[in-house]
């Protein structure tokens, strides 16, 4: 495993930031660590990356204790923290020659430019930090996150403030990095995970509260089963709730589509059942996987 987090519990004064979390990590996968503000994604990232201690439990990252071994940690882990604390009056390859100066990367020179073509700096790589975009910006901070190297990333909320061009620029690169490493990336954005995770965490007041595949989140959460069905002509949402094991009956805005929800699969039989007793043809009927967004919400409310 690349990283192992075990029964851990991080206590900040009187607050309870992490309760009792455990989880692992495959190599070569990316997680994504979701939870709303102030959940704990913070807190755990900043405790596998050595910035600050548990209160009690175990971490380690490519076998290496985060308490016993800090610095082989820190060799195995590449870290962009949240709000991408760069030097503004430092120029893109200064900063970066630096950063690769304090992990000791041999050829630093020739390493520099490899990241700023892995990472896209290229034109702007004579600025200074301080000129550059924000998207630019979380280029340089992936640029210094890899530059030694590590097999594990660590990105917390790598594309918050990003507009929608840059978002995309910064989840590609995030995906391009992830087919070498390890990635672990926290966000509140759902589509994100959608969008580039394997494997999502949901994190809630400090508790796991989900721990499976993307895909598996969406096709298990879901209590109740929601179909979209379309008829060959228009009719009246009320008589679709009569049918037997219909739930609820709603129509898409603006088309002839209707969102039924049931509780079992054998319902369909009845939507099927009602067609036939009104002359209608059932065009299209298909389940609706839930969105990731409804999940979220599901499972971080009322904790
Ligand atoms: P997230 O990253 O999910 O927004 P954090 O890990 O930053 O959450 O915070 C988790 C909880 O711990 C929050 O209630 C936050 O206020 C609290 N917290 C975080 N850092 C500190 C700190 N240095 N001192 C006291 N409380 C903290």
């Amino acid at each position: 495993m690349s990283i192992i987090v075990n029964n851990v519990t991080k206590i900040y004064g009187q607050q309870k930031a992490l309760d009792d979390v455990s989880f692992s990590v495959e190599p070569g996968h990316i997680v994504g660590f979701l939870g709303p503000n102030g959940a704990g994604k913070s807190t755990m990232m900043k405790i596998i990356t050595c910035f600050i201690p548990q209160t009690s439990g175990n971490v380690s990252v490519c076998g290496y204790d985060v308490i016993e071994n800090p610095l082989e940690v820190k060799k195995q882990v590449g870290y962009l923290p949240e709000h991408n604390p760069l030097y503004v009056d430092m120029y893109v390859k200064e900063y970066l020659q630096f950063v690769g100066g304090i992990y000791h990367v041999k050829n630093i020179k020739e390493r520099v430019k490899e990241m700023i073509d892995m990472v896209g700096l290229g034109i702007e790589q004579n600025k200074k930090i301080g000129a550059l975009s924000k998207g630019y910006r979380q280029r340089v901070g992936l640029a210094q996150a890899i530059i030694h190297d590590p097999k594990v990333l660590i990105l917390d909320e790598p594309t918050t403030g990003l507009d929608p061009n840059q978002l995309e620029e910064i989840r590609g690169l995030i995906k391009t990095i992830g087919k070498e490493k390890t990635i672990m990336l926290s966000t509140h954005i759902m589509q994100e995970v959608e969008a580039i995770c394997d494997k999502t965490i949901i994190i809630n007041h400090g508790k796991i509260v989900a721990n499976q595949t993307t895909s598996s989140l969406k096709d298990n959460s879901s209590e109740n089963i929601v179909l979209t069905v379309e008829f060959d002509k228009e009719l009246n949402g009320n008589a679709l709730t009569k049918i037997e094991g219909v739930l609820q009956a709603k129509k898409k805005p603006n088309e002839e589509i209707w969102l039924i929800e049931i509780q079992q699969d054998s319902v369909r039989n009845n939507i099927f059942q009602f067609a036939i007793q009104n002359k209608m043809v059932v065009l299209s009927i298909n389940k609706e996987k839930e969105s990731l967004e409804n999940i979220f919400k599901k499972l971080t409310k009322n904790l």
